[in-house]
């Protein structure tokens, strides 16, 4: 995916003359690439019609590079249809807010309700947690394990006929108690929709909330336009939220909640964790859509933790895309000697999130290691080779009992080593901007 637009920019920067057919050829590599990141179709034809109006190339003068011009055009056009136009409501610190989370079962939402809480909380608020959700069983016990890991102070009740009046009371009661954001979960059944909506509604009249977020999961694709707009007609939604956006979802979808919102994205989920929850940000994010990695973030990164004379060799690499066995070994080793390299590939999407989840470290450590005893055993021929065929069942037994290891545990590394090569083939051909270059993405 990555790989197919940095290729249509490519060819675009080696013809000679950049005409009509090389820009349509261009958006149509985009619009591919968006549609498959779960955009929705209308909102690629909006964009392409928006940059067939803005990069008018007759217009351009001569000498300026329109390469360039056309890249940045799709990224501004994208950023700007993040842009709902106004900012939502923020609550204020010291002054009683109610804020009700809304979204389908599975969303996210009793997670994202308590990460909201607690990056709040951090930040010197007295937030409170309300239950309002009493359809689904154990809903209560989820939210209430949260809040007490938080020290959040809560609210709900097992499944009750009454709940909605003491759910209007606890939020008075956490009101009085100087609580300044009052934080109400709700169901999101996917049965009876009908009756959601009613319910959502019955629950915004009975707590008045400041405002009201919808929590949007990163994979649901296409259907995000229509699950947006039916919340938005029920209730008065005012912001958004992704979630899972540490999986393979691109969040696409987001595109299309904006849209039906009005409303604009304020942060989203990077993993199950409480402090796994960021402030949302056009431009990561609109790079990622498109594909590209957060090539800013990363090239800052290599720029801080890459000893400087193995820079050139390491973009070098990346932009062959052979992965091979050896430079997984190589880069494990910097990742034993140097650690925070890590964070370096933390920066592109999937590459480090599963290799060393945050807190896990050590574990992943000697999973490292392990990785490497068994590589230890390998010949020059397999770890240059960058065909993965070439590893038999012979040569993994041979490895295995060199090691001392399961065969199953070769496997694993080699599995491993696959996920690695996959991704770093998509960086194939890519040019490296300089530090500070990020026009050239
Ligand atoms: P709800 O039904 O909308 O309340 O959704 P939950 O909060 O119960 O979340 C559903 C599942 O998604 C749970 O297993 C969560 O741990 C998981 N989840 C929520 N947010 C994230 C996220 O940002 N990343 C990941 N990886 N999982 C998440
Ligand atoms: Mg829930």
């Amino acid at each position: 995916l990555g790989g197919s637009i940095s290729r249509a920019l490519q060819q675009m920067s080696n013809a000679t003359v950049i005409d009509e057919k090389v820009l349509n050829e261009c958006l149509n590599e985009i619009t591919r690439a968006l549609l498959q990141a779960d955009v929705q179709f209308k909102l690629v034809r909006d964009m392409q019609t928006n940059i067939k109006k803005i990069v008018n190339l007759e217009d351009l003068a001569a000498g300026h590079n329109k390469r360039k011009i056309i890249q940045q055009a799709v990224f501004n056009e994208l950023c700007k249809m993040l842009d709902a136009g106004k900012p939502s409501f923020t609550p204020k610190k010291g002054k009683p807010s109610v804020v009700m989370f809304v979204g389908l079962q599975g969303s996210g939402k009793t997670t994202t309700c308590t990460k909201y809480a607690y990056y709040h909380q951090k930040k010197g608020w007295k937030p409170a947690l309300v239950c309002a959700d009493t359809f689904r069983a154990g809903a209560f016990d989820q939210l209430k394990q949260n809040a007490t890991k938080a020290k959040i102070p809560f609210y709900g009740r097992y499944l009750e006929d009454i709940y909605l009046v003491l759910t209007y009371d606890f939020v008075e009661r956490f009101k009085k108690e100087n609580c300044d954001l009052i934080i109400v979960d709700t169901s999101g059944r996917h049965k009876q929709e009908a009756a959601l909506f009613e319910e959502m509604r019955q629950v915004s009249e009975a707590t008045k909330p400041d405002l009201v977020i919808f929590v949007m999961d990163s994979s649901i694709g296409q259907a995000a336009f229509d699950q947006a707009q039916a919340f938005k007609q029920s209730v008065a939604v005012g912001a958004v939220i992704v979630t899972k956006m540490d999986g393979h979802a691109k969040g696409g979808g987001a595109l299309s909640a904006v849209a039906a919102t009005k409303s604009p994205v304020i942060f989203i989920g990077t993993g199950e964790h409480m402090d796994e929850f960021e402030v949302f940000d056009v431009k990561p994010f609109v790079s990622r859509l498109l594909g590209m990695g957060d090539w800013s973030g990363f090239m800052d990164k290599i720029h801080e933790v890459v000893p400087m004379d193995q820079q050139p060799e390491l973009l070098q690499k990346l932009s062959e895309g052979n992965f091979t066995l050896r430079i997984m070994y190589e880069q494990f080793q910097n990742i034993l000697k140097m650690g925070p390299i890590s964070q370096v590939f933390s920066m592109l999407p999937g590459f480090s999130a599963e290799l060393m989840p945050k807190g896990r470290e050590k574990e992943s450590q000697a999973k490292i290691k392990r990785y490497m005893t068994m590589m230890d055993s390998m010949t020059n021929e397999e770890l240059d080779s960058s065909n993965p065929k070439i590893m038999n069942e012979s040569r993994i037994m041979r490895i295995a009992r060199g090691s001392g290891r399961q065969v199953r545990e070769v496997m694993e590394m080699l599995e491993e080593y696959k996920r690695l090569a996959k991704i770093w083939s998509k960086m194939k051909g890519l040019k490296f901007p300089k530090k500070g270059d990020m026009s050239a993405l």
